[in-house]
């Protein structure tokens, strides 16, 4: 209290957003935010609710996930905005030129159409600086400031949808060590736990998928629908001692990053939904990578089924020419690069034989270029051959490439269908 009686430290509703403070070479914003969510807790305020916001994964400036932090929290925005900036100058790794952090206290809501552009499209930093300056928000911009594209983005975001993710990580005097995680642990917590986390490992790949090989702080992390979930599933993984843990909800597995799209207007950097047909047989090129054309009326795109996506590839190379599809994937480098694929319908597929002979019931043989068949044993001609319906091995439904090579934002199957109507291409 101050001596006229009242509170130096109000008390408001805030949003904290931060983004860029992390380099190759170590940190991950992710950390920061546990760090201050402990901070802010241990100094009085509510900590109500930290997201980990992925944004659009195609952006050229991202270290690795494209990845920012927000925090819902009862206490005094200027103090708030203090000890995050204290943060991310103790923490943040300004030796790396790229490092551009943005730190964003604002007690109104900002507008949720920046997150949707930042999600799904491009955005520049004027455009963040733009809408702080409208707003009352304290903001800080480190170095270019780009770090406020993300921290706008992840102050303004509203999810629709959401997941949880629980983070563990590292001590430090484990940084740079190889992280000791027991493997049957976490295949176990998988059998255990799924459907209701994933992609802690690829079981039919056979890979751990939720332990980073990079030198940031994240031990492991695990994926599912509530914080419950991936508790459950983190009680069960033996391994080297965490620091600290954190439980973040997030718009990973949502399929946030997608609009839709058509074959003809397709913009680099977007991820969409398409539909249309399979206009040529997929294609194995070097490196194992699988391509096919996408057709409507109009134009055509190129997917791509990369080699990572191992057995996901065995699908695309059953699509034939006619099937009616939809594609989910980036645009970049003049293909969609497959996330998912919907198998609307397949075309009926039919080849040519030599008839049976009716008197004998044998396959006849060719008599000659342009003399139809012949029958062996009993002489019987016919002019025209049969057509034998070919068995389709692909079923008509989704099919998604495996844990190991699924992007963050992607929605895996087991989470349910994408909702076409949702995009418009149903
Ligand atoms: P990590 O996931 O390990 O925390 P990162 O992959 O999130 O790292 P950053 O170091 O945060 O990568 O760099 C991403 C940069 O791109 C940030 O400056 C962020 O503000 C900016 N950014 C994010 N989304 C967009 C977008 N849609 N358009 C333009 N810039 C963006």
């Amino acid at each position: 209290m101050d001596i006229a009686g009242q509170d130096i430290n109000s008390s408001a509703h805030m949003r904290i957003g931060i983004d860029d403070t992390d380099s190759p070479a170590g940190m991950c914003t992710t950390y920061l935010g546990a760090v201050l969510a402990d901070r802010l807790s241990d100094s009085g305020m509510t900590v109500c609710e930290t997201f980990l916001i992925r944004l659009n994964p195609n952006v050229i400036y991202k270290t690795r996930g494209n990845a920012a932090i927000c925090l819902d929290v009862i206490g005094d925005a200027n103090t708030a905005f203090c000890m995050a900036c204290d943060i991310v100058e103790e923490l943040a790794d300004f030796s790396c030129e790229d490092t551009n952090p943005g730190v964003v206290v604002s007690e109104d809501a900002l507008p949720p159409a920046f997150y949707q552009k930042a999600v799904s499209d491009f955005c520049e930093i004027s455009e963040a600086i733009a809408l702080l300056e409208e707003s009352d928000a304290l903001f800080r911009g480190y170095k270019n400031g780009r770090g406020l594209i993300g921290a706008v983005a992840a102050v303004s975001s509203f999810l629709e949808d959401k997941t949880s993710e629980i983070l563990t990580y590292r001590r430090p005097e484990c940084l740079g060590s190889p992280r000791i995680v027991d493997r049957k642990s976490l295949f176990l917590a998988e059998q255990e736990t799924y459907p209701h986390t994933w992609d802690t490992v690829d079981r039919r790949n056979d890979i751990v998928v939720c332990v980073p090989h990079t030198p940031d702080p994240v031990l492991y992390g695990i994926r599912g629908v509530s914080g419950e979930w991936v508790l459950r599933a983190r009680m069960m993984v033996v391994s080297e001692d965490p620091e600290r843990e954190h439980i973040f909800t997030t718009n990973q597995g949502t399929d946030a990053h997608m609009v839709a799209g058509s074959p003809g207007a397709l913009e680099p950097g977007r991820s969409y939904f398409v539909r249309g047909r399979v206009s040529t047989a997929p294609v194995t090129r070097n490196g194992g990578h699988v391509s096919f054309l996408l057709s409507d009326t109009r134009s055509s795109v190129r997917c791509m089924a990369y080699e990572p996506t191992k057995g996901f590839r065995d699908i695309i190379r059953l699509l034939c020419p006619g099937d009616e599809v939809v594609v989910a994937g980036s645009f970049k480098g003049g293909s969609i690069n497959l996330e998912k694929i919907g198998v609307i319908s397949i075309v009926s597929r039919t080849e040519r034989k030599a008839p049976l002979c009716v008197s004998c019931g044998r396959r006849m043989t060719s008599a000659g270029k342009g003399q139809g068949y012949k029958c062996r044993t009993c002489g019987a001609r016919e002019q025209e051959p049969d057509l034998v319906c070919i068995t389709r091995e692909l079923k008509p439904g989704w099919y998604e490439v495996p844990p190991s090579a699924r992007r963050h934002l992607a929605k895996p199957l087991c989470r349910g269908n994408p909702d076409l109507e949702k995009y418009g291409t149903g």
